[in-house]
């Protein structure tokens, strides 16, 4: 099956031995920490992803100073300082351009449902590391002198690709449920494996996932989905049991197996779209939903199974599921929008008439692109022939789309004077002599482009003394355009 390829970053970022380098400002921090006599590490994420060769992201670092002492050191520097996560230990900060959050060494906790941690402030960045979820997050870079500090095999692990827990993954992942899910997460984003033993834990502890807020739950998901490997991640995690715990729709798909008709299995189906589509979190989220209607709607009649109305069913059961997982208002609209509409385009070889047409282009919104985006993807037929009409009826309909889309800029197009503006100025009544001048008229436009009011009205008095009219003269202001709804 054709998978268009993920970028792994949209734009050049810095690596990170240019954002390290003597003289940077990033340098200049560490030197001034160190010069007040504490310690400043990069960790987690960026080390990480330096090992990786991925670019730089926003900065991570750790340090033994208090969040007062840090805003202290980062104020005369940054460009901007922000204090909402000092409460957790966290001061961010804007340098140069770069996003740098600087914590001080701690330990958390979560109680149950909430989205803040406890936190307990340390004293070394061993025991900071220690509590991180996996190894190849818990490295550090002390700085300036860019030593490492790797006390679990982080490095070991990032090369063999491996997300391993730093201790025994039942004790981390009873400590953080999240923990499990943040394991697919990466499995998804850096195309990682899981630890058999974690993977195990995993297995055995998925339901303590029940405890951890829904909006921690959501953000962990949304990066998932957008990662570079989000079937395979998502496919481990189902048959570990986790995402049954908060998604259940998704594994009720494999219940679509059709043995009689070789009706294919909708989740395997599903996964393929997901990575078929580009890494936007609402299409993949679409994506991800769009069948979910198929079990309630699944009846088998004479011609097989067919899916009644499921984009209706399916488009209502997304929404319920993104808002309990506190999606924002706009994005779980926008999914259930291309989910309600990613069925209608099956009917287009049945002819659509340019109404047909237009009415798909104004309930699909803002959302065209990605429905249409959507609509291939879905196609994911292993017969050639059937998968090439698809996408060749899709690319007469955006062909459709745009000459229409022009036509219809090209019949918004009025002549500068309106059929009031005429008469008055011819000094004529209703006739068609006013007919006759706007069509002369809006031929200039057409020819010319738009005139302006004065140009206008000598054109249209050359127009009229050629056919001996003696004008009134009677120039009138338009009216001002009504607003279109
Ligand atoms: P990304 O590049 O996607 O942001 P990241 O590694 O920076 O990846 P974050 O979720 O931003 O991931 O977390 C930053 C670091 O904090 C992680 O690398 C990890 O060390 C630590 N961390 C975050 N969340 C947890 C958690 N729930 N349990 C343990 N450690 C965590
Ligand atoms: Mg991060």
């Amino acid at each position: 099956m054709v998978s268009p390829s993920v970028p792994d970053a949209v734009q050049p970022r810095p690596s990170l031995d240019e954002v390290l380098a003597p003289g940077s400002p990033v340098d200049g921090i560490a030197r001034r920490f160190v010069d007040s006599g504490h310690e400043l590490y990069l960790v987690g994420g960026p080390v990480r992803d330096a090992l990786l060769g991925r670019p730089a992201q926003d900065l991570d670092f750790a340090t033994d100073a208090t969040p007062e002492e840090t805003e202290a050191m980062l104020q005369p520097l940054a460009e901007s300082v922000w204090l909402q996560g000092a409460k957790y230990g966290t001061v961010g900060a804007l340098l140069s351009g770069i996003h740098v959050e600087i914590t001080t060494f701690r330990t958390e906790k979560y109680q149950p449902s909430s989205r803040h941690p406890e936190v307990t402030f340390e004293k070394s960045i061993e025991t900071d590391l220690s509590r991180r979820d996996f190894t190849v997050n818990a490295m550090a870079i002390r700085l300036p002198d860019r030593e490492p500090v790797d006390p679990f095999g982080g490095r070991r692990d990032v090369d063999r690709r491996v997300l391993r827990t730093p201790a025994d993954p039942r004790d981390s992942f009873s400590d953080d449920p999240l923990r499990m899910l943040r394991a697919f997460r990466f499995a998804s984003q850096l195309g990682f494996k899981i630890d058999r033993e974690a993977r195990v834990a995993i297995e055995e502890l998925a339901s303590l996932i029940d405890t951890v807020s829904a909006e921690r739950i959501r953000d962990e998901l949304s990066r998932l989905v957008v990662g570079r490997e989000p079937a395979s991640a998502l496919r481990l995690a189902d048959s570990t049991g986790l995402t049954d715990r908060f998604l259940p729709e998704l594994s009720s798909l494999k219940l679509e197996q059709d043995p009689v008709h070789r009706h294919k299995d909708v989740f395997a189906h599903t996964l393929a779209v997901i990575e078929r589509t580009a890494p936007e979190l609402e299409l993949r989220l679409a994506a991800l939903l769009h069948d979910i209607g198929k079990p309630k709607t699944r009846t088998i009649g004479p011609d097989g199974v067919s899916f009644h109305h499921h984009e209706v069913v399916g488009a209502r059961m997304a929404a319920e599921r993104l808002r309990a997982l506190r999606y924002p208002n706009e994005v779980v609209q926008e999914v259930e929008r291309l989910i309600y509409l990613h069925h209608r385009f099956h009917t287009y070889r049945l002819g659509w008439s340019d109404s047909a047409v237009r009415r798909y282009v104004r309930d699909a919104g803002g959302e065209l692109v990605q429905l249409n985006a959507l609509v291939r993807a879905d196609c994911t037929t292993r017969n050639a022939t059937k998968a090439k009409q698809l996408a060749e009826r899709m690319d007469e309909l955006e062909d459709r789309i745009s000459a229409l889309a022009q036509r219809e800029e090209l019949e918004r197009i009025r002549p500068d004077l309106d059929g009031e503006q005429v008469m008055a100025y011819l000094g004529v009544p209703p006739g068609p002599i006013v007919g006759e001048a706007l069509a002369a008229l809006l031929e200039v436009r057409l020819e010319e482009g738009p005139l302006g009011e004065d140009e206008a009205y000598s054109r249209l008095d050359a127009w009229a003394r050629e056919r001996g009219i003696e004008p009134a003269g009677d120039k009138r202001p338009a009216k001002p355009k009504k607003k279109k709804a």
